[in-house]
């Protein structure tokens, strides 16, 4: 894990083989491990899918040296994508809806891309519109698009998956992750199931969010402060296959901002608010186990935490429930 112990040609050789830590706040019973992966060089899981991505479609001919990638993106994959862009000779344009943290354009546009907002009533769904028009009007430009690119989970499938696996001797009972694109939990499932077809797999999101309209159960629609993980138009989320997963798990803002704090304080761990709602349902999982609720093949969780906290200080994520809020 992360034993980078010799000289190194280039920062994308150390995207992946993030730490796996256990959360101590689990059942003795039933270890929950979570993959921290704020220690990817652009500090979030999405560098994996940035990496993947590109160095994939530079090999097909699909994107040209020198081309250009034009990415709708609430942020981290602009890091992951602008990260790996920078270093294979590539041009990266992002395409962000207002409403998410300054920090990570800062960020995109420090590694060298171009950031343009769409506003935040557009949703998503505005920002995927927006990038096929520049693409169109730009020489060489393609769309990698990581809401409809099989490349995205293929890369949690190639990496994160069995790395995990590797590090829990194949004994992986439950599957936990909150689904922004679900490239994540897709890939790492698909693996997962593949070791094992009755590993339990349960997809995280905010409450407000509608991935559970999906696997047929009522969900209302609300605005949610949790970052990364949720859909208000779930036919956007095209890699999310129901098939792969054996509940849809909804977190509220106010419980996934108390395992915020507690996880810096008790654990120190400072991470953002996907890793907190993943952190509260891998528990939940994790108890229903112990007590025979769930039947998973193994008595372990593997869950991760996508990012750091410090990409979202000026939100004020370590003040009061209606500081963080508001
Ligand atoms: N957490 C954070 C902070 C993210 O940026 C993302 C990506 N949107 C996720 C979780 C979810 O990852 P995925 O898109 O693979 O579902």
């Amino acid at each position: 894990m992360t034993t980078h112990r010799e000289p190194l040609p280039s920062v994308l050789d150390t995207i992946g083989n993030t730490p796996l830590v256990a959360v101590h706040a689990a059942p003795e019973e039933v270890p929950v491990y979570a993959k921290l992966e704020s220690f990817n060089p652009g500090a979030s899981v999405k560098d994996r899918i940035g990496k993947y991505m590109l160095e994939r479609m530079l090999d097909d001919g699909t994107l040209e040296p020198g081309g250009t990638v034009v990415e709708p993106t609430a942020g981290n994959t602009g890091i992951g994508i602008a990260v790996a862009a920078g270093q294979l000779g590539v041009d990266a344009v992002f395409v962000v809806p207002e409403r998410f943290s300054v920090e990570k354009q800062r960020l995109m546009r420090a590694l060298g891309a171009e950031v343009i907002n769409t506003p935040t009533d557009d949703g998503m769904g505005g920002a995927i519109d927006r990038a096929h028009e520049l693409a169109e009007e730009l020489d060489d430009a393609v769309v990698p698009q990581q809401f409809s690119n099989p490349l995205n989970s293929e890369a949690h499938y190639a990496t994160t998956g069995p790395e995990v696996y590797d590090a829990l001797d194949d004994e992986v009972g439950a599957i936990v992750a909150g689904c922004g694109t679900a490239g994540t939990l897709m890939g790492m499932a698909r693996y997962g199931r593949e070791r094992h077809p009755d590993t339990y797999v349960v997809a995280v999101e905010p409450e407000g969010s509608l991935y559970a309209t999906v696997v047929g159960e009522e969900a209302e629609e609300a605005e949610y402060k949790t970052e990364g993980i949720g859909t208000h138009d779930p036919a956007t989320n095209e890699l999310f296959d129901p098939a792969l997963v054996d509940e849809v798990s909804q977190v509220a803002d106010r419980r996934t901002h108390e395992e915020i704090q507690r996880l810096a304080r008790e654990e120190g761990q400072l991470v953002a608010s996907s890793s907190a709602a993943n952190s509260v349902v891998a528990r939940d999982v994790a108890r229903r186990i112990r007590d025979g609720e769930i039947d998973a093949p193994y008595d372990s969780v593997a869950t991760v935490f996508p990012d750091s906290s410090e990409r979202y200080l000026s939100k004020g994520l370590y003040g009061s429930f209606e500081e963080w809020e508001g």
